[in-house]
């Protein structure tokens, strides 16, 4: 059976960008008999508000976008993801980095600077204090889980080089956690069979492929739509202003103008 998502972070109110990522899922699973499911990320504490997951919720069934079963917050199950950072911590391919934000400037893999302290080196620093984030350990992983490929929908098969993004943070200093190995867990857990997802994600998904080899999980097939353009041609991701849902409703719109809207787009 056919299971999708819609997996939006409360840190703002749903835009049109969203609306079409919700819109994507919801046809792909209804159309094919399947289940649509909502979770909400909310895993960054200093980021994301109860008043934006409440007018999610509200945005989602305005538009007639309806899911099935019980929404999944991340924040109510944390305890899950520390234990999949403890295992691969316990594994030997996490490692702790105390770079700084200055350090980093200029990189956009991460260089490795802190792979190479000893064990010591690492103790001392933590026992002074210091909190560090933990990276994984991009070689070793790749060496344990040997070549990787997973299927993008439109496209068919796309092979993952470990090599492109590095030693990323899966604890972040901050929160502990991360967006990566959240999103990894819960696909799987909640059974997910397509992710479907803007074009802004999609050069995390060899991340994501990347761990659910090292934990043993199904590989889900990805489709990756194009993001929603501006009158002037830019994209509107996250971090762009777009035109809220809520506003577009208290202007008078109708949700079904929005969702015609977003089919046009589409084509
Ligand atoms: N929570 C992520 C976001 O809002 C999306 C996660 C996903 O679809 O994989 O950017």
């Amino acid at each position: 059976m056919v299971v999708t998502r819609f997996a939006p972070s409360p840190t703002g109110y749903l835009h049109i960008g969203h609306a079409l990522s919700a819109l994507a899922g919801w046809r792909r699973a209804r159309r094919a008999g399947g289940r649509f499911l909502l979770r909400i990320e909310d895993i960054d504490h200093t980021r994301c508000s109860a008043r934006f997951s409440a007018a999610i919720i509200e945005d989602l069934a305005w538009l007639g976008i309806d899911w099935d079963g019980d929404v999944l917050v991340q924040s109510a199950r944390l305890p899950a993801y520390q234990a999949r950072l403890d295992e691969l911590r316990a594994r030997g391919l996490l490692y702790p980095c105390f770079c700084t934000r200055a350090d980093l400037a200029g990189h956009e893999i991460y260089p490795g600077t802190c792979c190479s302290l000893t064990r010591g080196e690492c103790e001392a620093r933590m026992a002074a204090g210091q909190i560090p984030a933990w990276r994984l350990d991009c070689g070793k992983a790749a060496r344990e889980v040997g070549s990787l490929r997973y299927v993008e929908e439109r496209e068919g098969l796309m092979s993952v080089a470990a090599e492109r993004f590095g030693d990323v943070v899966l604890g972040r200093r901050d929160i502990g956690l991360s967006y990566h190995l959240c999103v990894v867990h819960d696909d799987a857990d909640q059974g997910v069979t397509h992710v479907t997802r803007g074009d802004d994600l999609r050069a995390s998904t060899p991340i994501h492929v990347m761990l659910q080899a090292l934990f043993g999980l199904p590989v889900p097939v990805y489709a990756h739509h194009p993001l929603i353009n501006d009158e002037s041609g830019r994209k509107f991701s996250k971090s762009q202003a777009a035109p809220a849902l809520r506003s577009l409703r208290q202007a008078g719109r109708a949700a079904a103008a929005i969702l015609a809207d977003i089919e046009r787009m589409e084509c």
